[in-house]
C-alpha cells in the first residue's frame, strides 16, 4: 500500500513516502533558515533548536549507530570504553602486568562486538581464551601440515 506523509515544510502537501526526499529536495517552501535536515537520515527534518529532542526518537540515529558498532570500529570503540573504564596503570607494576597484551585485539572483531557488553567491565580476551585461540590455530595449522604431507 502507498504510504502519504506529510511534508515537514507544508502540511498541505502530501507525498508519496518513498518520494519524500525527492519532495524535500524540490518542495517550495523549502526552509534552510528555519529547518534543519537530520544527519542521519535525509528525509527528517526539524526546526532548529530541536535537534536533541530530534535525536532521541530519531530511529535512523539508532540503526547508524548499531551498524558503526557491528561493522568496524568496534574494537576501537570498545578500547576507548575499557580506557576509560580501566583504572590507570600502576606505575609499580609496570613489568609485571604487560598493559600492551590489551591493546589493538586484531582477532575476531565480531566476535568482540556480540561481546560488548560483557567486555565493557572485563578486559578482552582473557588467558584462558586466548590459549584456546592459539590452540584453535596451532590445529589448524597442522592440519594444514598434513594435507601438505
Ligand atoms: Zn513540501
Ligand atoms: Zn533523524
Amino acid at each position: 500500500m502507498d504510504q502519504y506523509v506529510t511534508c515537514p515544510y507544508n502540511s498541505n502537501h502530501r507525498p508519496l513516502k518513498f518520494r519524500l526526499q525527492c519532495h524535500l529536495a524540490k518542495c517550495p517552501d523549502r526552509d534552510e533558515i528555519n529547518f534543519e535536515t537530520c544527519p542521519f537520515n535525509a528525509t527528517h527534518i526539524y526546526r532548529k533548536g530541536q535537534k536533541e529532542s530530534h535525536f532521541e526518537n530519531c530511529e535512523s540515529r539508532g540503526d547508524l549507530e548499531r551498524n558503526v558498532y557491528q561493522v568496524g570500529n568496534s574494537s576501537t570503540r570498545n578500547n576507548e570504553v575499557l580506557a576509560r573504564s580501566m583504572p590507570p596503570p600502576r606505575i609499580n607494576n609496570e613489568n609485571e602486568e604487560s598493559w600492551d597484551d590489551y591493546d589493538a585485539p586484531t582477532y575476531h572483531p565480531q566476535q568482540y562486538a556480540m561481546n560488548a557488553n560483557v567486555l565493557r567491565n572485563a578486559p578482552p580476551a582473557p588467558p584462558a581464551e586466548r590459549r584456546r585461540f592459539a590452540e584453535n590455530e596451532r590445529r589448524r595449522l597442522s592440519g594444514i601440515q598434513r594435507r601438505q604431507n
